[in-house]
């Protein structure tokens, strides 16, 4: 991580640094980091004399707070980014910087691009324009349109491992109990639990799906009523989908302590030890519960409603 962004420094101090980017892989978190040092490096109002950023001026805090009105990152719009998403990023990108003396835009998963979108955006890779630069996040290059992929050029962040993971997330603020469940997750789900991290709400939210998941694990109908009371005012798509991917960490979890194998490091083994201890579920049920979560998750992400899903899986768990 900490050579990548050397690797850019230095680029910027030796004013090489091209237009379009695209870094593959996927440790999110590290492309997170280094995209911030790189806009620390561009913009920063006391480097040193190798092109270091001071990492304390305005601009390298306003960058490290995402808080530059120079940057701009653009998320996929439900499926897809949007045509009209690359429309309006043309647009910005063609305004003169308001504070700095560059733009940056960053496109996560570019690869949700439909055709007509990434042919927007193949105009401005074709002419691009003195101090704007555009980065793109994707996992495999090959996933781009070929002419897109011949315009930029690529940086690749292999997997972290855990550890690297934990100390990332301590680093940015977050509890390191959560720090170690966050981890686990997939890093985009990771990333966004970081972005708006406040300790007491999360804590909240893991308790609440750890009652969840106690009921889905005893076959209880209750899940349901679950559903319909205290989940539902906390369900948008994007929240469920996370809560899937918690729910399947406790199942994991889960199996493991039913079939005795690797119990070590196990997320929320207290909690879990205590659910078997109330009733030990069968290792069928628990094993069929995790085909229904990552049913779920799919049908999240075909946009079937939050609560019908989540009602679904509480329902089917139950029989
Ligand atoms: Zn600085």
């Amino acid at each position: 991580m900490g050579q990548l962004s050397h690797y850019f420094y230095e680029l910027i101090h030796q004013n090489r640094l091209v237009h379009g980017y695209v870094f593959t892989g996927d440790d999110y978190e590290s492309k997170e980091h280094v995209s911030t040092e790189l806009i620390k490096a561009l913009g920063c109002l006391n480097k040193d004399e190798v092109g270091h950023p001071c990492g304390v001026c305005e601009h390298c805090q306003k960058a490290q707070n995402h808080q530059l009105a120079d940057v701009v990152s653009i998320q996929p719009d439900g499926q897809s980014i949007r045509v009209n998403q690359i429309r309006e990023l043309k647009e910005w990108l063609s305004t003169s910087p308001i504070e700095s003396n560059f733009k940056l835009a960053i496109i996560e998963s570019a690869e949700t691009m439909n055709p007509s979108s990434a042919n927007a955006l193949l105009t401005f890779l074709e002419e691009p324009v003195e101090g704007v630069y555009l980065v793109l996040y994707t996992q495999d290059k090959s996933n781009l349109l070929p002419t897109i992929q011949s315009r930029v050029q690529s940086v690749h962040f292999p997997r972290a491992n855990v550890s690297e993971r934990v100390a990332y997330y301590i680093e940015t603020g977050v509890s390191e109990a959560h720090a170690r469940i966050f981890a686990k997750m997939s890093s985009e789900t990771a990333q966004r639990l970081v972005s708006d991290y406040e300790e007491a709400d999360v804590t909240n939210w893991f308790k609440s799906l750890n009652y969840f998941y106690s009921t889905l694990a005893h076959g209880n109908l209750h899940a349901v009523i679950l559903v319909q009371t205290q989940l539902k005012n906390s369900l948008s798509t994007q929240q469920a989908l996370d809560g899937m991917d918690y729910l399947l960490i406790l199942n994991h979890s889960m199996l493991r302590i039913l079939s005795n194998t690797e119990v070590e490091n196990l997320t929320q083994a207290y909690f879990i030890n205590e659910v078997i201890k109330t009733k030990q579920p069968s290792l069928a049920h628990i094993l069929e519960l995790n085909d229904l979560i990552l049913e779920t998750k799919q049908r999240l992400q075909a946009n079937v409603a939050p609560q019908l899903a989540t009602e679904r899986l509480a329902i089917l768990a139950s029989q």
